[in-house]
């Protein structure tokens, strides 16, 4: 005989002052066979409202009823204790998101005999890891944007290239990839300042960005003052007339270069390439191929788009 037990009064005031809500269903007729008068509080639905394991069901947001309750039903069944989180629906129609963390207890013969257990108010919790889902999508979204001029970065460029790649090579369609760069752009810091060379960078990526409109079409700073526009499902006479645009493009811009040896107006390079990608083809000679191409491109006197083989 224990003679410091708390009797059942003191058991109650312990259970029904504490946030958490404690219940009980019995399992064999699937009723409430007690719920924390807290209840009413949190969720405004009498304590006494809550008869069948159906208003507990129903008192929970449509997306989130299959999955806990089938999970509890399924728990419950085997015997196994268990803690499920839903959005429990108000008497004023609002969401709370509850943590209902169970106990199942079973007779001697070991059958379910009832569930006992708490629900959590963890309303808080979950928008606190909501804000920081969303942070967290953001900061990704921005490890994959170039500081500087806002486009995408190589990063990501390195990403959407081998994801195109394999979708061109299973699908046996054309890929070309254009690269940029800007002619003397060492000589445009030199003259007018790096600041205004920053300046240079943004209003290039803007009219290079605005050329290729396919969903698809994918552009990136791929470094200092270069470029890359990667075009899927784009054969060579097409990914040419693209990479004449974007020529067209950057004249149109008319942004100054007084000390270009090339005329007054800022120009770019463009090496060009295409291909349908096999078993055997690397990417990355595929990438250096192009770029070969572009440095032929400078080599030929820049502002201009070679072609050709590298
Ligand atoms: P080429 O016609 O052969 O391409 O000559 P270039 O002067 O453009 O080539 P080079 O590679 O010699 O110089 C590139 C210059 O680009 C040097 C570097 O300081 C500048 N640069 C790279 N990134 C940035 C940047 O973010 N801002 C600024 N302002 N300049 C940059
Ligand atoms: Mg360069
Ligand atoms: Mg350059």
């Amino acid at each position: 005989m224990n003679s410091i037990e708390p009797d059942s009064a003191v058991y109650r005031t312990l259970l029904e002052s504490t946030k958490a809500i404690p219940w009980k269903i019995d399992w064999a007729t699937a009723t409430f066979a007690y719920i924390g008068p807290q209840i009413e509080q949190l969720l405004g639905w009498r304590q006494t409202s809550w008869g069948t394991v159906n208003d507990w069901a129903e008192r929970m947001h449509p997306d989130d009823r299959d999955r806990v309750v089938n999970f509890c039903v399924s728990q419950s069944q085997s015997g196994v204790d268990h803690e499920a989180d839903y959005r429990a629906l108000t008497a004023n129609g609002e969401y709370v998101w509850i943590r209902d963390v169970v106990h199942v207890v079973r007779d001697e013969a070991g059958n379910v005999e009832s569930l006992i257990g708490f629900m959590f108010d963890i309303t808080e919790r979950k928008k606190t890891e909501e804000a920081l889902l969303t942070l967290q999508k953001e900061l990704e979204e921005l490890s994959f944007r170039d500081g500087l001029t806002g486009v995408a970065n190589r990063r990501k460029f390195s990403m959407v290239f081998d994801d195109e790649w394999n979708e061109a090579r299973r699908n046996v369609q054309p890929l070309s990839l254009i690269m940029f760069d800007v002619d003397h752009f060492k000589r445009y810091n030199d003259h007018y300042g790096h600041i205004e060379g920053d300046d240079c960078l943004k209003r290039v990526a803007q009219a290079l960005s605005s050329v290729a409109t396919r969903s698809r079409d994918f552009f990136a700073r791929y470094g200092g003052e270069e470029f890359v526009l990667l075009l899927p499902t784009t054969d060579e006479a097409a990914a040419k007339a693209v990479a004449e645009r974007c020529r067209q493009a950057v004249f149109k811009a008319q942004i100054p270069h007084a000390d270009s040896p090339v005329g007054q107006l800022l120009t770019v390079s463009m090496g060009v390439g295409t291909v349908i990608p096999s078993a055997g083809d690397d990417p990355m000679r595929f990438v250096s191929g192009v770029d070969a191409r572009l440095f032929q491109a400078k080599r030929g006197g820049r502002d201009r788009i070679e072609l050709g083989a590298a």
